[in-house]
């Protein structure tokens, strides 16, 4: 069978947890389709295609995987670019929209993230990503002048918000936004809280990468390995309660001209592929959506601004390769 390398990625992440959990717990049996029950400490765990990419749940509450992927679905259809009637594909094509209250909430939240980073976490690379391939994986390197007239339509300062109507506006034509770098630390976050409301107090969701460790694993802080972005082995463990993790790098989606990687993490400031040394960084943060956009930001800035954005957030730490 054929995987994308984004999926592959996915699936290195998965087999690394299923080896941490397989450190302390022996003990593995199938249950039903999809739902396999760990004895040792009843743990469910669930996995799921979502937002192009692969879910794993982990928890002793067997209802979890269903409420987190409930709800990571309500919000890939209002926030993907790759569905058509998503809010923010049809924002995109009209340019101007009233949209649900949490589309406009990430909305405003990408915008203040824009601030805080200085222009380095910017929504309105879309025509940007569209131009160098990276949406449709037909990559190629556009020529100066086609990279300086799309710069035209990019800034978050261009995104007009009527807050008293929800209504979301550019402020000029072409103008097209992409939540890649944030939904998904959005749809972690609005799970996480509906898990909360359900009582439910112990969970791992795993969406491609970006973690969220819900309470504790049996009185203990949750395992998550990290990847080794060149090399198929593991660059350290972290244990985490309560906090969200997320990884943005070089080594996901890239092409290669004339010897030059290139990668889908675009610099707002000069309208080519962020090139600050960073070959993977992991945010972590109290929420998802911080940890998504900062691990973003933190790519396109490099090291040494790292301090000075991480301080903005109380309770945010990098881990920078
Ligand atoms: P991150 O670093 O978190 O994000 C990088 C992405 O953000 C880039 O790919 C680009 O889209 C955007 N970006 C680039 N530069 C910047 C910048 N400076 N500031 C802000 N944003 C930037 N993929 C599919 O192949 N098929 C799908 O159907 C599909 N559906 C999706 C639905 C949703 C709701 C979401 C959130 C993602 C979906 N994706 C899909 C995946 C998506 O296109 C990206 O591959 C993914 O979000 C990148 O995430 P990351 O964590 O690897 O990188
Ligand atoms: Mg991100």
């Amino acid at each position: 069978m054929a995987f994308t390398p984004k999926i592959r990625k996915y699936l290195v992440i998965l087999l690394i947890l299923g080896w941490v959990y397989s450190l302390s717990y022996l003990t593995l049996h199938s249950r039903k389709s999809g739902n396999h029950r760990q004895e040792a400490t009843l743990l469910y765990r669930d996995n799921r295609l979502l937002m192009g990419t692969l879910w794993e749940v982990v928890s002793p509450h067997k209802e979890a995987g269903k409420i987190v992927f409930a709800e990571a679905t309500r919000i890939e259809q209002l926030l993907s670019k790759y569905q058509p009637d998503s809010e923010i594909s049809r924002l995109n094509r009209a340019g101007r929209l009233k949209v649900s209250p949490d589309t406009f909430y990430i909305i405003k939240k990408s915008k203040e993230l824009w601030q805080i980073s200085q222009g380095a976490f910017d929504i309105t690379v879309a025509p940007l990503v569209d131009l160098w391939g990276f949406t449709n994986q037909k990559y190629n390197v556009p020529v100066e002048g086609l990279i300086k007239t799309t710069l035209k339509l990019v800034g978050s300062d261009k995104i007009i918000l009527q807050e008293k109507d929800n209504v979301v506006e550019f402020k000029f034509p072409g103008m097209k936004i992409d939540l890649g770098a944030i939904a998904k630390g959005f749809a972690l976050d609005c799970a996480v809280k509906l898990l909360k409301e359900r009582n439910i107090n112990s969970c791992l969701i795993n969406a491609g990468g970006q973690i969220y460790t819900l309470g504790e694993k049996s009185a203990h802080p949750w395992k998550v390995a990290m990847q080794n972005p060149r090399r198929p082995e593991i660059s350290g463990i972290l244990e985490l309660k309560n906090k969200s993790a997320s990884t943005s790098g070089d080594y996901e989606q890239f092409f290669f001209n004339n010897g030059k990687r290139y990668c889908h993490i675009i610099n707002p400031a000069t309208g080519y592929p962020a090139d600050s040394g960073i070959t993977s960084v992991t945010v972590i943060a109290d929420t998802g959506t911080d940890a998504d956009a900062l691990s973003t930001a933190i790519f396109v800035l490099g090291r040494t601004k790292a301090d000075e954005l991480l301080k903005k957030i109380p309770g945010t730490k990098a881990i920078i390769l």
